[in-house]
């Protein structure tokens, strides 16, 4: 059984093999360490290996694990808290407080309410807009299943794209996409290749619209989403073990 320390050498080293098969620069990747249901001395002993991009998927953990780090380690000022998962609109409000950046918006709704209940403090919140891509029934995500062929579909996502862009509270960044369940990897790099030409085909779509990141690549999956582009990786497993 290898260290925290160790794992994450470990995913440090695969994400860098991969950017440079893919002729990438390593450092356009952020790793997000996927810290849900892992307690909060975890996180503490993930930082202090080095790691600075917590990824959660509920409100509630977040709301008490990042309050806990601050106090704890009083000067890792350097923490980015992203909050990964589907978001119910009754929650949005500490959503809103808690989160730097929040990478699955699935509804119009939960736009306009992030955008109210941000913090007037605090920044624009960056987001990703989440796009079902892969046509799995149980993924959530604007539908984005037939969008190069479906032109109801792309007049919808540019209508969404372009109503979040009016939110001056949020900051539209990419997309984000889950790869489809335990399928082939030629079918999942099809699922991140075609998100990432749809983020090409919404930036020449809307006017003045830029989409530099895009969310995508999990434990399983990670390599396949560098290969395909993505800026920004969610990986909870290869680097803390099997969650209980
Ligand atoms: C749990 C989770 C991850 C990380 O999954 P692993 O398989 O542990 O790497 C990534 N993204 C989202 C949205 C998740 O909920």
């Amino acid at each position: 059984m290898n260290t925290l320390a160790e794992r994450y050498a470990i995913v440090q080293e695969r994400i860098l093999r991969a950017a440079q098969r893919a002729g990438r620069n390593a450092a356009d990747i952020t790793l997000v360490a996927v810290t849900k249901t892992w307690p909060p001395e975890t996180v503490v002993a993930a930082y202090e290996a080095g790691m600075r991009h917590f990824g959660e998927n509920r409100v509630e953990e977040l709301g008490e694990k990042r309050p806990y780090l601050a106090t704890t380690l009083p000067n890792a000022t350097d923490i980015t808290w992203h909050l990964i998962g589907t978001l119910q609109s009754r929650k949005t409000a500490p959503a809103a407080a808690h989160a730097d950046i929040f990478h699955a918006l699935d509804r119009l709704k939960i736009a306009n309410r992030l955008n109210e209940q941000r913090p007037e403090s605090a920044p624009p919140l960056p987001v990703f807009l989440e796009v079902n891509t892969s046509g799995e029934e149980s993924k959530s995500g604007f539908n984005a299943t037939r969008w190069e062929a479906d032109t109801a579909q792309q007049d919808r996502l540019r209508e969404i794209v372009t109503a979040v862009t009016t939110l001056p509270h949020l900051q539209l960044v990419g997309l984000m996409t889950m790869a489809p369940w335990d399928a082939p990897q030629a079918e999942i790099h099809t699922v991140f290749r075609r998100t990432r030409e749809l983020a090409c085909w919404l930036e020449t779509a809307v006017p003045h619209l830029t989409l530099p990141h895009l969310s995508m690549g999990m434990t399983d999956d990670f390599e396949i989403a560098i290969a395909e582009g993505a800026t920004h990786i969610r990986v909870g497993r290869a680097i803390f073990g099997e969650r209980t």
